[in-house]
């Protein structure tokens, strides 16, 4: 199978994370797996190497990448049979910064951000009684002169644990007194090392894998105002500002699953001899494999396009949430070929396949579940009537 159908500009890049990848095997991540382990060594080796950073420009001490070259940094990381769920978001919470910071913030975070001496791993925004429904969250923070005073709770705050920021969207309207449902939020630098047992509690929620993820409750959180990202009230479009980067990210990685299961279902249908021939022979057991392999490659021209269209400083709404979709589509096709290819061995802990298996499901829920993606498509490209 060839990596990518078209001339590669990032294949340096891919040889370079599949060396490093190689180093972290699928013991590696099995015991994690068992444990619900953190990925530290991983994060560590991934952050050193500058690829963490590779989306935050040269003169703050990152590489100065483009969208692509990070799409294609995750999309081998899952290829290779590793995790990028671990730290793929400080990828892209950071954008929100750089966009929207002051001159401040951006030196005071960005440069250690690069380095890994602050990890900003942790994006607070969904909470247990809005859901999908973002701009009907209820953490609220209150100004009191130099500080904002927070109360509320987050549901799903993955790796909370594991960060020393978080992005946090809190409102500070209430909602009977905003003109537009999405005004009234605000995008807060939460420094969790300052706030952890002083108002910030984080509980872990054990998940059919390992994520790391988190609930949080904040009791009267105090934040300096200084920490306001941007403008007060305008944090949901911020948010949504990076949604697009965001969602091409996880469609890379979810093409990255597609390859690894789509390598390992072919080498293990060449391999297996039932019947007295290899299983691969037969078409019941070709076909979910070619068909996951075409949804692959439309997902991946579809990231190609979503990327190109960002780094050209177009606005991808469509190709991204088209990418999303066909992604986490492609990745799931993919691991269900795959662990009916495997049989009863795909069941077993050892062939990694049940653990990616459990692990790609995700991303027909999050960060964007499939509906909301199609309800996009209706409403902003096929001119529906809005359905909620
Ligand atoms: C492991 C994990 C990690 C996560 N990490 C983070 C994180 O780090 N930070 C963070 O903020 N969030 C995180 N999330 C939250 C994730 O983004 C949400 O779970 C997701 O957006 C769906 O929200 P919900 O779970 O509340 O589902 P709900 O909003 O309750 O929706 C439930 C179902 O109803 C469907 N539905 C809802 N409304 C409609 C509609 N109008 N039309 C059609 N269908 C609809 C949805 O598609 C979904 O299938 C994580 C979630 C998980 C499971």
């Amino acid at each position: 199978m060839q990596d990518t159908l078209r001339p590669d500009p990032h294949a340096q890049i891919k040889d370079e994370v599949r060396k490093l990848c190689a180093k972290f095997p699928g013991e590696y991540w099995r015991r994690l797996d068992r444990e619900r382990g953190y990925p530290t060594e991983f994060v560590t080796a991934l952050t050193e190497a500058g690829y963490l950073g590779a989306l935050i420009p040269e003169e703050y001490g990152g590489a100065g990448l483009p969208l692509s070259a990070a799409a294609a940094i995750l999309e081998t990381v899952q290829s290779e049979g590793c995790s990028g769920a671990a730290c793929h978001a400080q990828m892209y919470i950071m954008g929100t910064i750089l966009r929207h910071g002051t001159d401040a913030q951006k030196t005071a975070y960005l440069p250690k951000i690069a380095t890994g001496e602050l990890r900003l791993q942790a994006f607070g925004v969904t909470e247990p009684t809005s859901g999908t429904d973002t701009t009907s969250l209820r953490t609220f923070a209150r100004k009191e002169g130099d500080h904002y005073v927070v109360n509320g709770q987050k549901v799903w705050t993955s790796r909370a644990e594991h960060s020393d920021l978080m992005l946090l969207l809190a409102r500070t309207t209430p909602r009977d007194q905003i003109e537009r449902r999405t005004e009234g939020l605000s995008t807060f630098i939460v420094d969790m090392r300052e706030v952890l047992g002083k108002g910030l509690t984080i509980r872990p929620i054990r998940t059919m894998m390992n994520h790391n993820t988190t609930e949080i409750f904040f009791d009267n959180m105090v934040v300096p105002a200084e920490n306001l990202v941007g403008v007060e009230g305008r944090g949901f479009r911020y948010i949504l500002d990076g949604m697009n980067a965001e969602r091409l990210l996880i469609a890379a990685e979810c093409i990255g699953d597609a390859k690894w299961f789509l390598k390992k279902a072919t080498d293990y249908a060449r391999d297996r001899q039932v019947f007295g021939r290899p299983i691969g022979q037969n078409q019941g057991i070709q076909f979910p494999l070619a068909r996951a392999y075409a949804q692959m490659r439309a997902a991946e021209l579809m990231v190609q396009a979503g990327c190109a269209k960002f780094e050209a400083g177009e606005t991808p709404g469509e190709e991204a949430n088209m990418a999303k979709m066909l992604g986490a589509d492609a990745a799931w096709a993919a691991a269900e070929a795959c662990i009916q290819t495997f049989g009863g061995f795909g069941f077993a802990e050892e062939y990694d396949v049940e653990r990616k298996f459990r692990e790609t499901r995700l991303y027909q829920v999050a960060p964007i579940s499939t509906n909301l993606i199609l309800s996009y498509l209706a409403e902003h490209v096929l001119g529906l009537p809005r359905s909620y």
